[in-house]
């Protein structure tokens, strides 16, 4: 089957300065990945009439479809739509659905319209409307030389409203996609080359339409097989050896973070945590409650990030500070102790650490708490204040993990 591609052109000046991140063509990738089209390019370029043009010009000789996103609002810098028209020969005329539509959005929300906000009801007669029922612009689908073209707002929730309610449908119809097939396998605890190391065999056996990838971020490592349009049964037996392989280190056998593994393992054990962080600030709390739900398996959290609130707001031992010092192995105990007694958890997570170099490497200690059991590990970092927060966050997250699994 004949592959679909697609190329994504974002537009906007704010785009390129680096004042918005670009999160409108990693989404689109990942829904249009789901019916089996592949984004073969993305491409970003200013508020600029003839950059646009040429964008659009040299995407048509690569892609199937071409997803544009920015530059429908009502003001002088956006200009997708007059240009659209252009590009296509349409000529703009009113639609009255639109004309409706903004009129009443603008009265339910109490506001005077203005001739600019008329105008989004105006739109090329040669294009098929993806009505926008969250927001003034209107999604359009153009076709010309079998090549689909569909504009959308650069406002991510107006984008993916129009893209799942209108788009993904009339994709699904009119294109034949073969289906793409993604396995991803979770692990922690060895970096990218080590884990890269005990694969070379398995990598020297994959047939060639079957691709692996591996997508490192501090602590974590997730690889991904890939493949389009063979059969489930194949894919399945090779992502079966991948976990085998990597067993020690899965995290999981599906695309989750950490946090949402833990969940997952205390809710079904029927337990719960608690956290006392120093160096991290708060990075671990807010993993944990990132997860809907997780009051269910949450009893709190502590931040004494200094000496003295780590002894009067924990309880901590001034003696055990002064004997082993506030980084030690000791402290993260004696946090995780009284963190678990005070929350009433069956288990505590605490850290302390620094988190930019004093000298050479930087100690951090990670202690865990269990009525009978506690543990603590030191461990180095080695990136900048930032990166090392999210690296602590992780390791503290998987220990706790294997601990909750292995005790
Ligand atoms: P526009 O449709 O050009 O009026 O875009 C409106 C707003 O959407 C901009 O101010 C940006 O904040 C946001 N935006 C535009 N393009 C993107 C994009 N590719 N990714 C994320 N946000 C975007
Ligand atoms: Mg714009």
């Amino acid at each position: 089957m004949k592959s679909v591609y697609c190329s994504v052109i974002t537009i906007g000046d704010e785009l390129l300065i680096g004042q918005t991140i670009d999160t409108n063509s990693a989404w689109i990738a990942q829904q249009l990945n789901k019916i089996g089209i592949w984004v073969k390019r993305r491409v970003a370029v200013g508020d600029v009439k003839e950059d646009i043009m040429q964008a659009l010009d040299q995407e048509s000789e690569q892609s199937d479809l071409i997803i544009i996103t920015g530059g429908l609002g009502p003001t002088a810098d956006d200009i997708t739509k007059p240009l659209l028209c252009e590009y296509f020969g349409s000529t703009l005329i009113q639609n009255k659905e639109i004309l409706d539509h903004v009129t009443n959005l603008f009265s339910i929300r109490k506001r005077p319209m203005l001739d600019t906000n008329l105008k989004q009801a105006m739109v090329p007669d040669n294009c098929t409307i993806l009505f926008n029922e969250v927001g003034t612009a209107a999604g359009m689908w153009f076709e010309k030389n079998k090549i689909v073209y569909i504009s959308l707002p650069g406002v991510p929730f107006e984008m993916q409203h129009i893209m799942t309610e209108r788009a993904i449908s009339k994709l699904k119809s009119h294109f034949i996609t073969p289906v793409i097939l993604h396995r991803t396998l979770v692990t922690s605890g060895e970096g990218e080359s080590f884990v890269a190391n005990r694969l070379i065999d398995f990598e020297a056996k994959l047939p060639p339409y079957i691709k692996l990838a591996y997508l490192p971020k501090l602590g974590i490592v997730k690889l991904r097989l890939t493949a389009s349009d063979i059969d489930t049964n194949e894919i399945d037996t090779y992502f079966h050896e991948l976990k085998i392989i990597l067993a020690n280190i899965t995290v999981a056998d599906t695309d989750i973070e950490l946090e949402e593994a833990i969940y997952n393992l205390l809710i079904k054990r029927n337990e719960t945590l608690s956290i006392a962080e120093s160096c991290t600030g708060g990075l671990l709390c807010s993993r944990i409650t990132s997860i809907k739900g997780s009051s269910n398996i949450f009893k709190g959290g502590y931040v004494p990030y200094t000496i003295e609130s780590k002894i009067n707001v924990l309880g901590i031992d001034k003696m055990t500070i002064e004997t082993h010092d506030v980084i030690s192995e000791a402290v993260v105990v004696e946090m995780a102790e009284h963190c678990r007694k005070r929350m009433n958890s069956t288990y505590a997570l605490s850290v302390s650490g620094h988190l930019e170099k004093q000298q050479g490497n930087t100690v951090v200690w990670i202690g865990i708490s269990k009525e009978g059991k506690n543990l603590a590990k030191k461990m180095n970092v080695f990136y900048d204040r930032e990166k090392n927060g999210v690296f602590v966050t992780n390791n503290a997250l998987n220990l706790l993990r294997q601990f909750i699994l292995h005790g």
